[in-house]
């Protein structure tokens, strides 16, 4: 069970304009050093107003960024793709592209670039630091899947756990998985990692991509495994995989699968998915293979 619907998705209670003022006060209180927000870097600057840019931007001098501008506005535009050019189906991935400033910002200029760069993110950072943060776990989110998603709710709980590995660790979002898969049913995986940045920032509830995910995870931990020596047991799909991977990787194409393109085997999170698998399968008599 999650969080009493009454109370659920009201993670600022005391409205957004309490969330802002929070967050403006914890960046003035950091003075000249910012506050690093995920990859964002906030700065109060001289004059009271606000700049905006990317934490690895820092010591850039403002005419050697591509992009500067004194609109909030246009931080939707540089949060859409990566440096690469391609889409970013979700924004907490740590591949926000470099490049750009927001400068001379007001305070509610600042709040809005920030909410386009990570949406949602502000308020529920100040959610968890007051503890008012409502979560929906995941047999709930699996539960209300409709339509070619609803399969998703027959994960089993080491399928759910190994999908959190692959699709929620830092090196593909930054966000803190908040949610268990239920009330009473801890996840268990990815506790106690550092922050990036200054601020850490929770996941209520698994996201459209993680779904996603889950839905390809059902297709393959539905198929016959058979026991293959050194890897476990494999399913035929798992086999095609690692075929496929092994060939990206040796033509060097290997990382250039969009982020939410599931269906292809060489997407970055399906790949982390095997590799959770497998790790957890029994491991192989290394003596015997020696031998
Ligand atoms: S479900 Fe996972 S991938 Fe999606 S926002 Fe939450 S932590 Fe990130």
């Amino acid at each position: 069970m999650s969080d009493v619907a009454g109370g659920r998705g009201v993670h600022a209670p005391a409205g957004v304009a309490e969330a802002r003022s929070a967050l403006l006060a914890w960046v003035d209180q950091a003075g000249e050093a910012g506050r690093t927000f995920l990859q964002a870097r906030l700065l109060r600057t001289g004059d009271g107003r606000y700049e905006l840019r990317h934490r690895r931007d820092v010591h850039r001098s403002l005419r050697s960024l591509e992009h500067v501008s004194s609109d909030p506005f246009s931080a939707r535009e540089i949060a859409q793709t990566t440096g690469a050019g391609a889409h970013r189906p979700l924004k907490t991935s740590p591949n926000l592209r470099q490049g750009w400033a927001l400068v001379g910002l007001d305070g509610p200029g600042a709040w809005t670039a920030l909410d386009y760069l990570y949406p949602a993110a502000a308020v529920h950072w100040h959610a968890g630091r007051t503890g008012t943060l409502r979560v929906t776990h995941w047999r709930e989110t699996a539960g209300r899947q409709s339509g070619i998603y609803s399969p998703v709710r027959l994960l089993a709980d080491p399928a759910v756990r190994d999908t959190v590995r692959a699709c929620c660790a830092d090196a593909v979002c930054l966000r803190r998985v908040a949610w268990d898969l239920d009330r009473g049913t801890p996840l268990g995986v990815l506790d106690g990692g550092a922050a990036t940045g200054d601020a850490e920032v929770p996941c209520p509830e698994a996201c459209s991509l993680f779904v996603s995910l889950a839905r390809e995870v059902v297709r393959v931990e539905r198929a016959p495994r058979t026991e293959v020596p050194g890897l476990g047991a494999v399913g035929p799909a798992e086999a095609a995989q690692l075929r496929a991977v092994v060939a990206a990787a040796a033509d060097g194409t290997l990382g250039t699968v969009r982020e939410g393109e599931f269906g292809d085997p060489t997407n970055l999170r399906r790949i982390r998915y095997l590799a959770a698998r497998l790790a957890a399968a029994p491991a192989a008599d290394a003596s015997n293979e020696e031998r």
